[in-house]
């Protein structure tokens, strides 16, 4: 396989997308040397189904707006037109039928979320068509990085990664409150995605009336 052409897949729900994960997914091209990298946000999360995602289209966009200036990097539609949960497998099973087994695809994402792997659907199927990079916060606990190896069966921890992102220090929970308590965000999202939010009244941001986000497409190019 060496040589052989690789792919990124960075998975996540993006609510909203950051500078962390912008510079996960730069970082995990150049040490994997990926040839591009697609974001994929997650269309309808199954692990969430008990709490407030924003609609799929806000998050999308967003994604579109903060990585239109590298060219390596895409978005994919999808997670958000298939029907139903979310299955990371369907993507990757959907993805590796159209690229054939020549090509090595790795599926980046965060290492808390990677650590759930053996509970999502058919993880072995995952682990099979795919390696995963798990993008881990600045004082993730070396220890966890050791659980992480080993919630996956022994014959698959080699294809299981760590790649080590400072700016992973933001993150979207604490983006969300910081809107909702009216503190600045610049500098933690790319300035259009910003302009998206406070636009958009996502968070409960100064222009938000409502649940802005919350119906199929409310507060939606308002
Ligand atoms: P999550 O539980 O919201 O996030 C767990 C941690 O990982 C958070 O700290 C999060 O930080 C971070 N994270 C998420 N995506 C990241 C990324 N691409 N790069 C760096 N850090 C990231 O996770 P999620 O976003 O909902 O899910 C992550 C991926 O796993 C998605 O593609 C999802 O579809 C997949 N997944 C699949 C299944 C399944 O197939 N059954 C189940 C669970 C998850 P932020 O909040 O700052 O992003």
């Amino acid at each position: 396989m060496r040589g052989s052409k690789a792919i990124g897949i960075m998975g996540g729900t993006f609510d909203p997308i950051h500078f962390g994960h912008l510079v996960a997914a730069e970082a995990a091209r150049s040490c994997f040397g990926l040839s591009e990298v697609v974001f994929v946000p997650s269309g309808s999360p199954p692990h969430k189904a008990d709490r407030f995602v924003t609609t799929a289209e806000h998050r999308f966009l967003m994604t579109v707006l903060a990585t239109t200036t590298n060219p390596y990097f895409r978005v994919s539609r999808v997670e958000i037109d298939r029907p139903g949960p979310s299955y990371t497998v369907d993507t990757i099973e959907a993805l590796r039928a159209r690229l054939g087994s020549d090509v090595r695809i790795y599926f980046i994402t965060g290492a808390d979320a990677v650590m759930e792997l053996m509970t999502w659907n058919r993880p072995d199927a995952i682990l099979e068509m795919c390696e995963l990079i798990a993008a881990t916060r600045p004082g993730y606990p070396p220890a966890d990085i050791q659980r992480l190896r080993q919630a996956v069966p022994e014959a698959n921890a080699k294809r299981v990664h760590t790649i080590e992102v400072p700016a992973l220090a933001i993150s979207s929970s604490d983006i969300r409150a910081r809107v909702a308590q009216g503190k600045p965000i610049k500098y933690l999202v790319p300035e259009t995605v910003e302009h998206y939010i406070l636009k958009s009244g996502l968070y409960g941001g100064p222009l938000a009336t409502g649940r802005a986000g919350a119906g199929p497409l409310s507060g939606f190019y308002r």
